[in-house]
């Protein structure tokens, strides 16, 4: 007789065996006990950003990967227009009406009941559904987890297959969740990854045009490593709208001598000089760091595509430094997680991935130094900060998509 699951400590294998999950599906609900056949399986991804931090909302370049961490979903449709989705890791059910959401509640559910919203204002007629979710994937470590239980969620409400959108148009509808639903006026780049992945690629985005370009991670001696600090990624919206406002600032002192200018992105390194005497220093060195961050990301690219490995490192370094220095958005946890890595041999660049304040860097490898990267890591960060972190080697990986 299906009835509540039972917390389940080891849920993180279940993300990536679908048959298994499904099993816990049909343990956990009569409907999907009666029909196995109609059990989906979907995973969404988190991210890794290469480098373009913040860059996102100020319409310039980023370089996700997606990665072969995220969630997992099992579902079976239901026909009261209900959404029942059981987190195999707690037990914990979430249940609510599809055309009625209800409010915020500050709780996981938020990002699925954000989607079932946003998906109904898109026309996409979300469904109800019984499901259970696993995850590999850290929560709030910067690896977009959160982009990841929005993606998978769209699948799950679209019935267990694609949303009947073009991607690009999921991208916002998950944007409008996010804005709308959650209260967070993020960028686009995360859920984009999670869409977009492709394996052994990272994924080129202007976010002001929108066009992308895949680009191969050619070089199988290169690994990719995240190493969590676990220390949250404390992600106080405040800190990251302060950001949004400041960059804000700039935009509006340039553009009373440029008008055309309406984001960081129009701004060359020679017009923030010229700017320069007119802005507050704090403006400028946030405005310093978006400028030079986009032409990093397209060098960025031009190395990876030569296979210029040193010139990948060096704008590794110089992202970190001015992630840290002028955009404020690093910490002692994360600097020191940096600072060890680039001490080992064979670690080609090292600098923290997503929005700051905490959570994971990326270290690209070569791969014969993992594991010297992995112990260093180990054995001297707790040292230093009386954390716990965590190291994941991490391949690029397919976006969205079904699994059963
Ligand atoms: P990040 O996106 O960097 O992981 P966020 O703070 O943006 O961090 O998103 C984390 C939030 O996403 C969690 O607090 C939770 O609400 C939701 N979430 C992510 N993964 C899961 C999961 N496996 N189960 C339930 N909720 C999750
Ligand atoms: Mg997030």
């Amino acid at each position: 007789m299906p009835g509540p699951l039972a917390p389940d400590p080891d849920s993180a294998a279940l993300a990536r065996d679908p048959e298994a999950l499904a099993a816990r599906l049909r343990e956990a609900s009569h409907e999907a006990a009666a029909r196995p056949d109609a059990i989906r399986v979907v995973h969404a991804p988190g991210r890794v950003n290469l480098i373009g931090e913040h860059t996102d909302y100020n319409l310039g370049f980023v370089l996700p990967v997606a990665i072969d961490l995220g969630i997992s979903v099992a579902i079976v449709p239901n026909d009261e227009g209900e959404v029942r989705l059981t987190l195999v890791e707690t037990g914990e059910t979430a249940t609510f009406p599809i055309d009625d959401p209800g409010p915020k509640r500050n709780h996981w559910s938020d990002y699925v009941a954000g989607i079932a919203w946003a998906m109904g204002e898109a026309g996409l007629g979300p469904r109800g559904f019984d499901g259970v979710l696993a995850s590999d994937l850290p929560q709030g470590a910067g690896l977009s987890s959160s982009a990841a239980i929005s993606v998978v969620s769209a699948w799950a409400l679209a019935g267990g297959d694609a949303p009947p959108v073009e991607p690009m148009g999921l991208v916002h509808v998950v944007r409008r969740s996010e804005n709308g639903y959650i209260g967070l006026n993020n960028g686009i780049m995360d859920q984009f990854a999670s869409i977009f992945g492709r394996a052994g690629h990272a994924l080129l985005l202007d976010c002001r045009t929108e066009h992308h370009h895949d680009i191969p991670l050619a070089d199988p001696d290169v690994a990719l490593v995240a190493c969590h600090s676990g220390s949250p990624r404390k992600l106080e919206s405040s800190a990251y709208n302060e950001r949004r406002a400041q960059c804000d600032a700039a935009v509006a002192a340039i553009a009373t001598t440029d008008p055309w200018v309406t984001s960081l992105r129009d701004v060359t390194p020679e017009m923030l000089a010229e700017a320069r005497p007119r802005l507050d220093p704090v403006v400028a060195a946030r405005a310093e760091h978006i400028v030079f961050e986009n032409l990093r990301v397209v060098d960025a690219v031009a190395a990876l595509e030569s296979g210029d490995l040193p010139a990948l490192g060096r704008l590794f370094a110089e992202s970190q430094a001015s992630m840290r220095d002028l955009f404020g958005i690093s910490s002692p946890e994360l600097d020191a997680l940096v600072d060890i890595a680039t001490r080992i041999p064979g670690v080609i660049g090292a600098r923290l991935t997503g929005a700051g304040f905490g959570g994971c860097t990326i270290n690209l490898v070569h791969r014969d130094a993992v594991p010297a990267l992995r112990e260093a890591v180990l054995r001297d960060y707790p040292a230093r900060t009386d954390l716990t972190p965590r190291v994941f080697e991490v391949q690029a990986s397919d976006g969205a998509r079904r699994l059963a």
